[in-house]
């Protein structure tokens, strides 16, 4: 049987980055062949389904070009009917994470972007052309690659989170707020950032009462995100407190937490809650490079030349979170991903 001819770009990754980068690719004709995860209970459990983190988020209201509007007609014109029955029906004011994610995965496909619903397992980046080897079986070979595979929910590794985890214990509350488990129940959210905030305030919705355990003194989240959780009569924080235990049984599944003060470890309190939601922060997707990238030491992507998405492999780009652990925004992902397919493009054209 004849070798099959090396893809010209391959993608790795469907969130922003990775759909700019297609776009741009595809417009270039790079004719990209966009690996966007599959779709399994594993990646469903770690964060990485595919569409990426935005489409596990509620409304995006920071993303420019989207300002509060009835998008209906938009999104029923832009996107076939398969797609659309894979969302929640349209919420009503601006876009959310899963319908912006569709609308950037559509724009791509428009433009020629091939998509396989797969994951990449491992790759080979010693020699060109370079070798990617989907959870399928078989082998890719592209003469270029963008990694794009964003970053997944961090847990606190308690066997207590770990024993209650899917019976109450989650670290995405879109996904999983409004389960029937949750509703008008007390919930607690652990973190300080952003995410946390918006969790709690997206909960808040479905709960009784929402408690935002964070180990600080004062929330890291932004100014504007900070002052609605504190004008939210439902959210109560508990601040310089740590979750130390989640309480429960095995037949209805979490029922109370512990939480240990940080500044005096003696303290301990105890709250009735049905659920608790973690949102402290992300790792990099790059455990299937097996070390054949530079990465720094939290594991993010190294980007080997000012300004530009090369990484310490010639021909091996990177964008989005997998990247960039200081912006991690939807739209500087976005971003580097346009960046990304412009640099493939130039190195493809003059090596
Ligand atoms: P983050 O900003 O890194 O915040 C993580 C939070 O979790 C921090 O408060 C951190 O505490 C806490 N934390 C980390 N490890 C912990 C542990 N082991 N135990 C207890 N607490 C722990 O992460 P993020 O909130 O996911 O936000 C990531 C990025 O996305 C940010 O740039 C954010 O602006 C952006 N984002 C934006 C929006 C929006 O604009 N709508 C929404 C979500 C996220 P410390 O404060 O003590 O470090």
């Amino acid at each position: 049987m004849p070798t099959p001819t090396p893809e010209t770009l391959v993608i790795i990754g469907s969130g922003p980055a990775g759909w700019s980068a297609a776009t741009y690719a595809a417009r270039a004709q790079l004719k990209p062949l966009v690996y966007e995860g599959a779709i399994t209970e594993k990646n469903r459990m770690s964060g990485t389904l595919p569409l990426g983190q935005l489409a596990l988020t509620s409304e995006v209201e920071n993303y420019a070009g989207y300002p509060h509007g009835n998008l209906t007609g938009f999104l029923e014109s832009a996107l076939p009917a398969s797609r659309r029955e894979m969302m929640a029906p349209h919420a009503g004011e601006g876009v959310t994470g899963p319908e912006l994610m569709e609308l950037m995965r559509q724009q791509a496909v428009n433009f020629g972007t091939r998509v396989v619903t797969d994951d990449i397992l491992k790759v080979d980046f010693s020699k060109r052309p370079f070798k990617l080897y989907p959870s399928e079986g078989g082998v890719v070979e592209a003469q270029c690659v963008i990694v794009a595979t964003g970053a997944s929910a961090n847990w606190l590794g308690l066997p207590s989170e770990e024993h209650f985890k899917n019976r109450g214990v989650s670290a995405c509350a879109v996904c999983d707020g409004a389960l029937p488990r949750f509703r008008n129940k007390p919930l607690v959210v652990v973190g300080g950032g952003d995410s946390a905030v918006e969790e709690a305030t997206y909960l808040a919705k479905f709960a009784s009462k929402v408690h935002l355990v964070h180990r600080r003194e004062s929330l890291r989240a932004s100014k504007i995100m900070a002052s609605r959780a504190h004008a939210d009569p439902k959210i109560q924080i508990h601040f310089n407190s740590g979750l130390a235990e989640v309480l429960g049984d095995d037949s209805h599944g979490v029922s109370s937490v512990r939480l240990q003060s940080t500044t005096t470890p003696s303290q301990t309190t105890t709250l009735d809650v049905a659920g608790v939601f973690l949102a402290i922060g992300h790792t990099p997707n790059t455990e299937f490079l097996d070390g054949q990238l530079s990465l720094t030491p939290k594991k993010y992507i190294v980007w080997t030349q000012h300004f530009r998405t090369n990484t310490s492999v010639e021909g091996v780009f990177a964008a989005g979170d997998v990247a960039d652990d200081y912006y991690r925004q939807a739209i500087s992902a976005a971003g580097t991903g346009c960046m990304s397919a412009l640099d493939a493009e130039r190195w493809l054209a003059h090596g």
